[in-house]
């Protein structure tokens, strides 16, 4: 199996399994809420854990309030933190746990504006100032820090310097950004920002959202008060100290990571386009280092993809394949719903070789070369 689809899933590090094991055996029972000694050895491990998860967005301990995933930390952000009579902005690229939430927002009564994208995918501040002027009373801004489906790096400092302006709070997806560049919210001006553990070589079923001490949103389960109130339930501690330690090798093996996973990424583009003419590539290579998206005219993408078992790719974005629908991001991008058919996306990761770009690129177009109109 050649994995190539790691904007979908990252393999867990082995480093992050060891530090998760003694966490998951028997002797290791202990609630981190309850008061004798077991409870306070899992605390511990769970505060370290939080300091990590911190440390990667530069922000304090406390703010960091761990959840099921990024689609729990996005809907926590924006259904909880749109402020009360105001209104919401977003991306056309989002992702889909945070356009989702749209629908509940317009019922609640409150106002909204989607931003388009260019043909890169980039959202526009000027479009963002104008959104802004056109709502009544405080907003909240959510702006992805990278896109998803083709790797797009969105001028987040510049969006919230405008949010700023307006007095808006500003929250950002950062699920795929993470991996391979910094992100420091104070810097940028960030109020929220959501995290997930699977697309940081962390485990799945736990991610973050980050809420700086001027956002507050309404929490959705405030149970039994846990995490300051804002997300009810018993902490998960392995789960919690493995999302901690992929935080922490994340800041030490970002650059190093970004740099080389980035070279394999350009490899696989230049053997793509000298076995495939006619393919063309989906937002810029200023892009994620990881990300390929790329269209080949004329394919069924997910049809020839069965012909190609053995390879883990993605046809648009991985949270929508199977759904049959002609990805939204692609189509913000202005690809036709045929061009979005015959795209796929590679997503490169830590442990991607030289030689799985080589055959990956070789494979796929052994099996498409043939499919490609002539013309
Ligand atoms: N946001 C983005 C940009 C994503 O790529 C994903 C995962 N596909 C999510 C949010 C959802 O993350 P999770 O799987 O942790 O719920």
């Amino acid at each position: 199996m050649i994995y190539l689809d790691h904007l979908a899933s990252t393999p867990l590090d082995p480093l992050v399994l060891e530090a998760m094991l003694p966490w998951m055996r028997p002797d290791a029972a202990g609630n981190p809420h309850a008061a004798h000694p077991a409870g306070w050895r899992a605390a511990d491990a769970i505060d370290q854990a939080r300091a990590e998860v911190a440390a990667l967005v530069g922000v304090q301990p406390g703010e960091v309030v761990f959840t099921s995933g990024a689609t729990e930390a996005n809907t926590l952000a924006l259904l909880g933190g749109v402020p009360a009579g105001g209104g919401c902005v977003v991306s056309a690229v989002e992702h889909a746990s945070v356009l989702g939430c749209l629908p509940e927002l317009r019922r609640r009564g409150h106002p909204l504006a989607v931003l388009p994208v260019d043909c890169m995918g980039r959202v526009d501040p000027a479009a963002l100032d104008t959104a802004l002027s056109g709502l009544p009373g405080p907003a909240l801004v959510s702006v992805m820090a990278a896109n998803n489906e083709v790797g797009t790096v969105e001028p987040l400092a510049e969006l919230a310097a405008v949010a700023a302006r307006h007095g808006a709070a500003m929250h950002s997806d950062a699920v795929q950004a993470l991996g391979t560049r910094a992100l420091d919210m104070a810097a940028i001006g960030l109020q929220g920002l959501s995290l997930s553990g699977h697309k940081l070589y962390g485990p799945m079923g736990i991610g973050a959202l980050i809420v700086r001490r001027d956002f507050r949103p309404v929490p959705a389960s405030p149970g039994g008060g846990q995490q300051r109130g804002l997300r009810g339930g018993t902490l998960p501690t392995p789960l919690c100290v493995g999302l901690g330690t992929a935080c922490r090798l994340a800041r030490m093996r970002r650059d190093e990571d970004a740099q080389r996973i980035g070279r394999l990424r350009d490899r696989l583009w230049q053997r793509l386009q000298s076995r495939l003419p006619g393919i063309r590539r989906n937002g810029g290579a200023e892009g994620l280092a990881g990300c390929l998206n790329v269209t080949i005219p004329g394919i069924d993408a997910a049809d020839r993809l069965l012909d190609l078992p053995e390879l883990a790719i993605a046809t648009g974005s991985a949270c929508h394949s199977g759904a049959g629908e002609p990805s939204h991001v692609l189509l913000a991008l202005g690809l036709s719903a045929a061009d979005a058919h015959a795209s796929l996306r590679f997503g490169l990761g830590r442990g991607t070789t030289a030689a799985e770009v080589d055959e990956a690129a070789d494979r796929l177009a052994s099996v498409l070369g043939s499919a490609m109109p002539s013309s």
